[in-house]
């Protein structure tokens, strides 16, 4: 069983980037699954929020089975998702499973997906 955690995570509006404070459930070291916000508030879907910067590593308007399905490529990936987020992003091993969490979640519709109704089991 999970435990949650509080992330900061980070909006942008043009140039303006806003810090929000957050529940999230920890994913791996580093990682932490949270709701999707935009500017104007939450999307209804979820992200992956790399904790260490409060931004988002995945496609922000996944419902939570698809996430949770797609996101084990991250939790797979030989990446130390702690480091900064510079240091991540150059890692081509972040870049490919963040493109494979993308494809695997290519089919979601986000808060209406019945794919992800199918997943939990619905
Ligand atoms: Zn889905």
């Amino acid at each position: 069983m999970n435990t949650f955690t509080v992330v900061t995570i980070l909006t942008q509006d043009g140039a303006q980037i806003t810090e929000h404070q957050m529940v999230g459930e920890p994913l791996a070291p580093g990682l932490a699954i949270t709701p999707a916000v935009h500017t104007g508030g939450f999307t209804g879907g979820w992200t992956v929020t790399h904790t260490a910067s409060g931004w988002s590593v995945t496609r922000s308007n996944v419902c939570l089975p698809c996430l949770r399905r797609a996101a084990q490529t991250l939790v797979n990936a030989d990446v130390d998702w702690t480091r900064n987020r510079d240091t991540v992003i150059a890692d081509p091993n972040a870049v490919m499973a963040s493109e494979d969490f993308t494809d695997l979640a290519r089919d979601c519709s986000g808060t209406d997906c019945v794919a992800g109704l199918i997943e939990a089991g619905f």
